[in-house]
């Protein structure tokens, strides 16, 4: 026997008519490339977001067109996350900070044909434009020059009517899509249906979840380009969220300056970003008013557990540590204490916090080993971490090589490595190609890194296991020194020997100004490792 219930879709219209219903007032408050504040409401955007879906159609923008952006974190942003795939297009994100050769890669292979660009990222533009071929450029402006050929975005939605026939969207019609940063192979597409980043929101929001609501302010530090900021500029429409957008200012003076002027409540992006507010606050002790934060939500890579308690400790902010991937539109996991375990000793609440926590609703996991068994739930046995459920790929965009990554039974290959506890915390061990292999024995780089980002002299750590004549591979440490610190190979050596055994411990550490990063603010190891490839071990 069948529900008796109605047939309503779960799509972007329903969260964009109950914003511009209740909460008109609420604000949006973007920082402009010129550090001056513009403030506007739900009330306006739910205005301009149907001139810009009358524009674009008027433009000749089809269901099923590709719409790219190039852009930060602003308002206008936002206006493009709704207008496009009310239409019935689909979003596409473009990050900045990739070669002109991947950008010319991406638009081509989505076939963009329209693209939004903020002026300030017209050179990035300017880089691959004879490369592609969208049919209208337009350019959002903050009084720079107009480029020639290009559509200047406020003139383009200045005629339209305030109001748009939506049409029909079906949930699991496309609403966006995003390419992953990948260290190798070409990048991949992934498109995100309206059901899929709906079902995302209200698992985000859930108290146990990320946790947002009406009352909260927040501020997505992680850019609109990764993974639609982790979701979250949907998440705080379907809320009813005051949103607070950084632009083009990432700097923690800039960050902490928004935090106390605007009341933020809640806030989300890369642990690089946070170990800069970290420091700018042990600088500048009581500088700087943090009273308002509930939760900072840390995720793209592991949150070294030292960072954890450094903010609770000594600046008495909660790091919310969160795993997920472009793949999971992202959010996967999610580290809060199960009541059972509040009452545990500080050192074990701390462990269990640095853990990348249990699965969302409607998300589950598995880790499996080589040889294809399930491994068992014990906090030692590994395996890769394979994931399921309503937001989580199915396949890439019109790429039939990576089509393994996707097993036959319905789950999707991480490629990260894994163990799970008895609780079910899941913490991530490597990704699988950047675990180090020595005499036989696995070494987990994460690990070390976590532990040496824990020395008070060092600022930045990343360990990659570099080949040797002996035992196949060792662990090199890159160290960044924090300014105005000290240490030499072998405190830092000495310092690492009671929390390892002795073969994992680095046989050599490699003092540098900075390590390489990814587009996505990731260590780059695929770079550090050709730097290290002809590094001699002392005998
Ligand atoms: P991306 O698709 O660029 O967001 O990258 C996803 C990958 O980032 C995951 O497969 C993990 O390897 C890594 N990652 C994301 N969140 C975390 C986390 N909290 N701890 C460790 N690694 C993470």
């Amino acid at each position: 026997m069948n529900g008796l219930m109605m047939d309503f879709p779960l799509t972007l219209v329903h969260l964009f008519e109950r914003v511009g219903r209740y909460f008109p007032r609420t604000e949006l408050v973007t920082r402009r490339p010129d550090k001056s504040i513009h403030r506007s409401s739900y009330g306006e955007f739910h205005q301009r977001v149907q001139k810009l879906a009358n524009a674009l159609q008027r433009l000749g923008v089809k269901p099923g067109d590709r719409v790219a952006t190039l852009g930060w974190n602003t308002v206008r942003h936002l206006e493009a996350y709704f207008a496009v795939p009310l239409t019935g297009a689909v979003l596409h994100t473009l990050n900045p900070r990739l070669s002109p050769q991947d950008l010319t890669y991406i638009v081509n292979h989505a076939d963009d044909q329209v693209l939004l660009v903020d002026d300030v990222l017209v050179p990035v533009w300017e880089r691959f434009a004879h490369e592609v071929h969208p049919r209208h450029v337009i350019v959002w402006g903050h009084g720079g020059p107009q480029p020639a050929g290009t559509i200047d975005y406020e003139q383009l939605i200045a005629p339209e009517l305030p109001s748009f026939a939506f049409p029909r969207i079906d949930e699991n019609q496309a609403l966006g899509m995003c390419y992953t940063s990948g260290t190798t192979g070409r990048p991949k597409g992934v498109v995100y249906s309206h059901r899929a980043v709906v079902l995302h929101s209200m698992a985000s929001a859930m108290p146990d979840s990320l946790g947002m609501g009406a009352s909260d302010v927040m501020m997505p530090v992680v850019p609109m380009f990764h993974v639609n900021a982790w979701g979250l500029p949907f998440t705080a429409v379907m809320t009813g969220t005051k949103q607070v957008f950084p632009g083009p200012h990432l700097d923690p003076a800039s960050l902490l300056g928004l935090i106390a002027s605007e009341k933020v409540t809640f806030t989300a992006g890369v642990p690089t970003i946070w170990m800069g507010i970290l420091d700018a606050l042990d600088k500048n002790p009581g500088a700087f008013d943090t009273s308002t934060v509930k939760a900072m939500v840390v995720g793209g890579a592991a949150a070294p557990q030292s960072m954890i308690e450094a903010f609770e400790k000594r600046h008495k902010l909660t790091v919310l540590h969160a795993w997920g991937m472009t793949e999971t539109t992202p959010l996967g996991t999610v580290s809060r204490l199960k009541p059972a375990l509040q009452a545990a000793p500080e050192a074990d609440r701390f462990r269990c916090r640095a853990t990348q926590g249990l699965a969302v609703p409607f998300v589950e996991i598995r880790a499996v080993n080589d040889s294809g068994a399930v491994v068992p739930w014990d906090g030692k046995s590994m395996g890769e971490l394979h994931i399921r459920g309503p937001w989580i790929a199915s396949s890439y965009f019109q790429n039939p090589i990576e089509a393994d990554k996707f097993t036959m039974d319905g789950w999707f290959r991480t490629g990260d490595i894994v163990t799970v506890d008895g609780e079910g915390y899941m913490r991530i061990t490597d990704r699988a190609k950047d675990l180090i292999k020595s005499g036989g024995e696995w070494i987990s780089s994460v690990e070390l890194e976590n532990a040496l980002m824990g020395h008070p002299s060092v600022k930045e750590a990343a360990v990659v296991g570099v080949p040797h004549p002996r035992w196949t591979e060792r662990p090199v440490a890159c160290v960044v020194l924090r300014e105005g610190s000290k240490a030499t190979p072998s405190e830092l050596r000495e310092y690492l020997e009671p929390l390892f055994a002795k073969f994992q411990v680095p046989d050599a550490y490699v003092f540098m100004a900075a390590i390489p990063r990814t587009a996505a603010g990731k260590f780059l190891k695929t770079a550090l490792r050709e730097q290290l490839k002809d590094f001699k071990f002392e005998t």
